[in-house]
């Protein structure tokens, strides 16, 4: 009997149950095509809501530890596993893979990458039998699993804990043109398990031809036979005589100052990079650094309350203070264990999951951004220079993941920045671990493409009663000027129901014209030339488009969707080109490839078994997989009241590195909330930034070894992501194994490069780097060890585990992973064997996180939700970055009625109070009282029935309780300071969120109560265990 026993509270979905409304009898329909629009069908969609109510038996089942000896498989690989490979053949994919050797290569426009998807791969070495429910951190692999499952989306938060506003947008602003020459590009590879290509004897290695791109491009390989290239060459070297513009966007203060006190915080005084060694470690062996907080051992039974008042801060990695001032913002790019274990064995024995998190394209306030020709980098595994390489003298350098010695190019013995010669270590590529690389032409397999924006709408009746179209053309017309892009923006549309129709919107016509293809089977694209058109030249028919589509489908009556035709045609239509897809769905679609039969079954979702969590067609992913070979990702908006196999449909978006988003029972009238949310996140999404046709590839100190990836994209060539688009809410995660002993090592190092399109169209590189210390004790990994990190890992190998095995299975691999963690501590740390449940302070949050991923809508049984929010939880997961994560597992709660100025912070003027957070227990609340819980992507403030009359006036603007509105979604702008300091603190959560958080203002009688309590994650439900019970049981596992 193992049944993990900790179902969470049932509860209703948070957007309001809508009921479609009659058709409108507004508009005519569009008939000015050559084509008449044929509104054929007469059967009027009938709209099945979701049941809302389970008979709800959970037997209240402890948790055990499982141990099934007879499952050898590690089932938990839903992700894209790195693996041996074999070619795909994506169609239209014209890889030419360049004559190798002395030709410089002209990018050729039709120079697509290789698709390779990993197989099925079961010898992973360091893949070891494992117990059912659990996984078995540390060796972990995945078994093979070739339709991987990995979902998208996102939902974010701001970050919080920090004065520094966060601006939108890019702040890529001018940068300086450091003009040199030469190229150190040589040969790319990576370093995967410790195999370095042999650069030595002249072989040249042979890559797919993405592995080049990111690797330093084709026209490097002429380098690739000259084993000592002349680094001295000196071709027309031309230094700005303005100051280097890295990126600073507090330019009126910082103007005047000398460049090199722009934006480094080492300064030119600080770091003098010498080999790293002995000096750069007196501290990082001995724990020394860490506050004496963090050596403390707490029995978790005994003090209960360990949540922060402030937000929970990564741990800070055990360094040397000059490195760790110039390491890599957690927020980017962090790792579970901030102290790295030598070997596998020692990694194995803690049992905790050694991964990494990142946030690669978040937007920045402060981005250096160098402009050069010549990118510096590592001859043999191509890592770029970074903060942690060392330099044995001002010539050559060592590399820091690989430990290959290489030359320093003579232009980079130049500091743009002081504008001394001599000084390499002292370069901004030397003194900042996040930077951005304007990428030379060799970093093209074509010229860069244009912003491609391409929408795709569903006509259908369902599609049309839900009024959508009227919010999304409304907000396409507002944001149309704000589309990221430049003079070659290219924008389309094609909408569907039974046929499919595209829109010719050729500069010179004096209307849109609408062509309808009826034929399904096999779409064919009417006059491709005219259907995706330069924005500037064709702005007005777009806009005559966007206010009269709305209009033109009102009395349609066909029901049907040929959602995978529509979805065929976008994707011929795009290929030339590549760029961004935005589909909008509101049924399962019914009409040829792709269509899809329900298969909900409302009796079964409270069954932790059985759920259909896996497609039920490969149609979206090969397709997807098509569109990612062609540089087109899919982003999904679903808006529906009936169940729509998100689990098929999201996998459109997952493979080709898209979002999804979702909002169920869409409907203008009956649901204002998610007309609001919508439209928010509309505005988010039109204007946010976006990069093209990028790759992404994350490099490790050689002996340590990624072996699988989650998030959104594809898997190319063992370790390369494929990322048609990249945008700045996505998150990503990897684990990763230690292959060969570190022992000789004293820091380890990660590094991401991002090679994308802007929308400007210039070919960038982001690179970020991470170094951690590498330590030899189990108490030493314990103490660097940053709960937030696994926990978010730990959720992602949980999906991926609900997936391929079961979700109770899943369940039992979080439970376990906190059992046999803080069983390993106990044996092999603890000296005297204390009662109680002892933890490292490092890990004093781990059982609460697990526990309250247990309850979250991804993972918890005994629920009322509809698997369609289901698969939207799990897609969350796997794409958002880890502070939003966070925040949707284990909200923040605040009490609100009081706010006061006390330890706010302050914001371009404005105050943002910054009140305690408290425990998710309703212990914590009281009737007098009004609380602000942020969920992530929902706000819900609760009012107490005796709340005092100050904040019932001053705040709410009601005279009394019982006059506070059943459905309030915001708070009115009061001139009182009370209002003020209410609405700054809610519009500061908001902002830079992807997911815009809808306020609930809740009454005590609400039925949004419910929905409330359901997150109160330490408290006993119906059908779940409280946070003490749950501490019971892991003490009594942990002590047996
Ligand atoms: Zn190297």
């Amino acid at each position: 009997m193992s049944q993990p026993g900790i179902p969470a509270s049932g509860g209703a979905p948070i957007g309001l149950q809508a009921q479609n409304g009659a058709a409108r009898a507004s508009g005519s329909p569009y008939t000015n095509g050559p084509v008449q629009n044929a509104l054929m069908s007469s059967q009027v969609s009938v709209s099945q809501g979701h049941n809302s109510q389970l008979p709800g038996s959970y037997p209240h089942l402890l948790p055990a530890k499982t141990l099934n000896p007879v499952s050898g498989q590690s089932n938990s690989g839903g992700s894209q596993t790195v693996s041996p490979l074999s070619n795909y053949q994506g169609p239209g994919q014209t890889v030419y893979r360049p004559s190798v050797a002395s030709n410089p290569v002209t990018p050729s426009l039709h120079s697509g990458p290789v698709l390779q998807m990993p197989l099925p791969t079961s010898q992973n070495p360091a893949a070891t039998s494992m117990p059912s429910g659990s996984f078995l951190p540390g060796a972990n692999i995945p078994p093979p699993l070739n339709w991987q499952y990995n979902y998208s989306s996102q939902t974010n938060h701001c970050p919080r804990a920090s004065s520094q506003p966060t601006m939108p947008g890019n702040t890529n602003l001018t940068s300086p043109q450091y003009v040199s020459s030469g190229d150190t590009s040589l040969q790319n590879n990576f370093i995967k398990s410790g195999i370095i290509p042999n650069t030595n004897n002249g072989s040249v290695v042979v890559h797919n031809s993405y592995d080049e791109i990111e690797g330093g491009g084709f026209l490097a390989t002429p380098q690739l036979t000259n084993k000592n290239p002349t680094m001295s060459r000196s071709v027309g070297y031309s230094y700005p005589s303005l100051p280097p513009g890295y990126q600073n966007t507090i330019p009126p203060s910082t103007t005047g100052m000398p460049p090199s006190s722009l934006n480094y915080p080492s300064g030119p005084q600080a770091f003098t990079q010498t080999p790293l060694g002995a000096n750069h470690l007196p501290a990082s062996m001995s724990g020394l650094s860490l506050h004496p907080e963090g050596l403390r051992v707490i029995n978790l039974l005994q003090e209960r309350n360990m949540l922060p008042l402030t937000p929970l801060q990564p741990p800070v990695p055990n360094l040397h203070e000059d490195i760790q001032k110039l390491n890599c913002n957690p927020e980017l790019f962090r790792c579970t264990l901030t102290s790295i274990p030598q070997t596998q064995a020692l990694l194995n024995k803690a049992k905790l999951p050694l991964g990494l998190l990142l946030h690669p394209f978040k937007d920045l306030v402060q981005l250096p951004v160098v402009t050069s020709s010549t990118i510096v980098r590592c001859r043999s595994c191509r890592t770029y220079i970074n903060p942690f390489v060392s330099f044995l003298d001002q010539r050559r350098w060592k590399c820091n993941l690989c430990y290959r010695v290489n030359d320093v190019p003579e232009e980079f013995m130049y500091n743009p920045l002081t504008r001394v010669y001599g000084e390499p270590h002292r370069r901004p590529e030397v003194q900042n671990a996040t930077i951005e690389f304007m990428a030379p032409s060799e970093y093209m397999l074509r010229p860069p493409q244009p912003p491609v924006y391409l929408f795709v709408f569903d006509v259908s009746h369902n599609a049309v009663e839900t009024g959508y179209l009227n919010s999304v053309c409304q907000s396409l017309l507002d944001n149309l000027d704000l589309l990221p892009g430049n003079t070659r923006t290219k924008i389309g549309f094609i909408t569907f129901d039974s046929t499919i129709h595209f829109y010719s919107l050729q500069e010179g016509l004096s209307q849109p014209q609408m062509l309808i293809v009826s034929d399904i089977e096999d779409v064919f694209i009417p006059m491709p030339e005219n259907l995706l058109v330069n924005l500037n030249e064709s702005k007005e028919l777009v806009q005559d488009l966007l206010k009269t589509l709305p209009q033109m489908f009102t009395k349609t009556l066909e029901t049907q969707s040929a959602l995978g035709p529509a979805l065929q045609a976008a994707f011929k239509l795009m290929s030339p080109t590549g760029g961004r897809m935005s589909v909008f769905q509101t049924q399962l679609p019914t009409l040829g490839v792709g269509a899809l039969k329900p298969r909900e079954e409302p009796n079964q979702r409270s069954s932790a078994k059985e759920i259909h969590l896996t497609p039920s067609t490969d149609f979206y992913k090969k397709l997807a997989l098509d569109c990612s070979g062609q540089q087109v990702a899919v982003d999904l908006f679903l808006l529906s009241g009936q169940y729509s196999d998100l689990a098929s449909l999201g996998c459109i978006s997952r493979y080709s590195a898209g979002s999804v988003y979702y909002y169920p029972s869409y409907h203008h009238q009956h649901n204002p909330v998610q007309v609001q949310k919508l439209q928010k996140e509309l505005q988010r999404y039109l204007t946010r930034k976006i990069g093209f046709e990028a790759v992404m590839r994350i490099r490790c100190t050689k002996g340590l070894s990624i072996h699988t990836f989650h998030g959104n994209f594809f898997v190319r060539s063992t370790d390369l992501l494929s990322l048609p688009n990249v945008n700045p809410d996505a998150g990503y995660a990897v684990q990763m194994s230690v292959e060969e002993s570190l022992t000789d090592t004293q820091l380890v190092s990660f590094q991401s490069a991002l090679l994308y399109t802007s929308s400007k169209g210039e070919r960038r590189i982001r690179v970020h780097t991470l170094c951690l210390p590498v330590v030899s004790t189990l108490n030493e990994v314990f103490l660097g060890a940053d709960v937030q990190a696994i926990s978010g890992l730990l959720a992602n190998m949980a999906v991926d585990r609900s997936v391929t095995a079961s979700l109770s299975d899943a369940r039992d691999a979080l439970v376990n992973a906190v059992i046999d963690s803080l069983s390993a501590y106990r044996s092999s740390v603890l000296s005297n064997q204390q009662h109680g449940l002892m933890v490292p302070f490092s890990l004093r949050l781990f059982p609460l996180f697990v526990l309250a991923l247990l309850k979250q809508k991804s993972f918890q049984t005994g629920t009322n939700a509809c698997l369609d929010e289901r698969i939207f939880a799990m897609c969350q997961v796997k794409n958002q970055p880890l502070v939003y994560l966070m925040l949707t597992t284990h909200p923040s709660l605040y009490r609100v009625d009081n706010l006061s100025d006390e330890g706010a912070i302050n914001i371009n003027d404005r105050t943002i109070p910054q009140p305690p957070i408290l425990q998710l227990s309703v212990e914590k609340l009281s009737r007098d009282g009004a609380f602000l819980m942020d969920a992530g992507s929902v706000l819900m403030l609760w009012v107490g029935r005796n709340c005092g009359q100050n904040f019932l006036s001053q705040v709410l603007g009601v005279e009394n309780y019982a006059l506070i509105p059943q459905t309030m979604t915001d708070l009115p702008e009061l001139d009182t300071p009370e209002s003020a300091r209410t609405i700054a603190f809610i519009s500061w959560l908001r902002e830079q969120r992807p997911f815009y958080p809808i306020l609930y203002v809740i009454r005590d009688e609400s039925p949004m109560k419910a929905n409330f309590l359901q997150n109160m994650v330490e408290d006993r439900t119906e059908s779940a265990l409280s946070y003490y019970e749950f501490l019971l049981h892991i003490q009594q596992q942990v002590n047996k």
